[in-house]
């Protein structure tokens, strides 16, 4: 019989593709399902960068790339860290990698050992501690509270801060929360790890451009210069760009974590696609404008979203200051039972019996180590998020 190691036996399939899986089956069985269980941009990637990768290979530009990225989009990344977060990387501190969660994988790769600690603030992207344990290395979860706005609390750091601790993880705008951290936030945690000089800091920065109203983003290594040479500051196109399928997201960090992470790509990938890295730099280097116009839509739909959630009996949900997601919480709605006899026990549960019934794909809380939850991707037409919380409204509705 067939037998996998056991690094990847002991590792839970992630719950946001098993979810995708599931509606995508009945997607092909004919069922109408309105999916919000991806964070995908329902937007088309920037004409310029389709062009580039066009041009890259009318030009031959298909050969081996060098491991660590492109010198252009190595210079592309450090114009963007320079221009949008006030940081200043060499291009021996730059790596470009398949995605940025190729990022996280090669940070981890390159520095954990087996029982080594990364402190994961929860609610948490589910990748983190996946990788981590992948890793042999055991994710440690820090609760963040709903009332605080899903912030990350010095003291709630502090009380999990061990001499094993190799990582702090900081993924703001957070997925799944929409949580933002301003820069008082953000010098009060600097504060903290200034006491523990061996702790790593992986800033996960993707969702930076899209904050709302008057939140905006600000960059851990800007904030805390004197920490910038333990700081990773990971960030990528997939969203701020709508080019998810190009897989390309890249670091700023200290040059001897980005050489070990660059040697780690260099034994797994060989870098990335040449096309897909030509297409990033005219994105990079490109009209800046959209940025600010998917900003408004997603502003919008997340006031559409959140009022409708609001307006369902049982269901809680704080007002994500940035990503595209919601988090509302379904606590009341637990001990439930459907019209056909099934208690709704838990979040996973719940998602499962609205996806069967009501054909809405969310991801349960559960997933993201905070329950009882659901995850609500944004990313959809406005269309597409008025049926499904119509859909969702009934499904509640119908609980007894
Ligand atoms: N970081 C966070 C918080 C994310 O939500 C995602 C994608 O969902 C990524 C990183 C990875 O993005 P990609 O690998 O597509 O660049």
């Amino acid at each position: 019989t067939f037998r996998v190691a056991q690094r990847l036996a002991d590792l839970p399939p992630p719950a946001t593709i098993a979810m995708a899986q599931r509606a995508r089956a009945l997607k092909a069985e004919g069922v109408d399902v309105i999916s919000l269980a991806l964070g995908e941009p329902d937007f088309p990637s920037p004409p310029e960068a389709v062009e580039a990768a066009y041009a890259a290979g009318r030009a031959g530009d298909t050969r081996y790339p060098p491991v660590d990225g492109t010198i252009a989009l190595k210079d592309a990344v450090i114009a963007k860290f320079r221009r949008d977060n006030g940081l200043d990387y060499a291009r021996n501190q730059i790596l470009i990698a398949n995605g940025g969660k190729q990022i996280i994988f090669d940070a981890f790769m390159a520095t954990l050992d087996p029982g080594d600690e990364v402190i994961v603030p929860a609610p948490y992207w589910v990748s983190y501690p996946l990788i981590a344990q992948m890793m042999g290395a055991v994710p440690v979860p820090v609760a963040c509270q709903e009332t605080d706005g899903f912030r990350l609390r010095p003291d709630a750091l502090k009380a999990v801060l061990s001499p094993r601790t190799r990582w702090l993880v900081l993924n703001f705008p957070s997925n799944p929360t929409g949580a933002v951290m301003g820069p008082d936030d953000l010098a009060a945690i600097a504060e903290i790890l200034r006491a523990y000089p061996d702790v790593l800091v992986l800033s996960d920065e993707i969702y930076e451009h899209l904050t709302f109203g008057d939140r905006v983003h600000a960059s851990l290594a800007a904030v805390a210069p004197d920490l910038a040479d333990r700081i990773l500051t990971l960030n990528g196109v997939a969203k701020a760009y709508a080019m998810t399928g190009w897989r390309v997201g890249f670091a700023g960090g200290p040059a001897p974590l980005i050489a070990a992470m660059a040697k780690v790509q260099g034994n797994a990938t060989s870098g990335v696609c040449t096309l897909a890295q030509a297409g990033a730099v005219a994105a990079l280097n490109g009209d800046q404008s959209r940025i600010a116009s998917m900003r408004d839509t997603y502003a919008r739909r997340r006031d559409q979203v959140v009022g409708a959630l609001r307006a369902i009996p049982g269901i809680t949900c704080a007002n994500p200051d940035g990503a595209f997601y919601a988090y509302p919480g379904i606590a009341a709605l637990i001990g439930r039972t459907t019209p056909g006899g099934l208690v709704i026990d838990t979040d996973v549960t719940f998602a499962q019996t609205l996806l069967e019934e009501a054909h809405v794909s969310t991801v349960p809380g559960t997933a993201f180590g905070v329950s009882p939850h659901l995850r609500l991707s944004i990313a959809a037409s406005d269309d597409q998020l008025a049926s499904a919380l119509d859909r969702i409204s009934s499904f509640v509705a119908k609980l007894r």
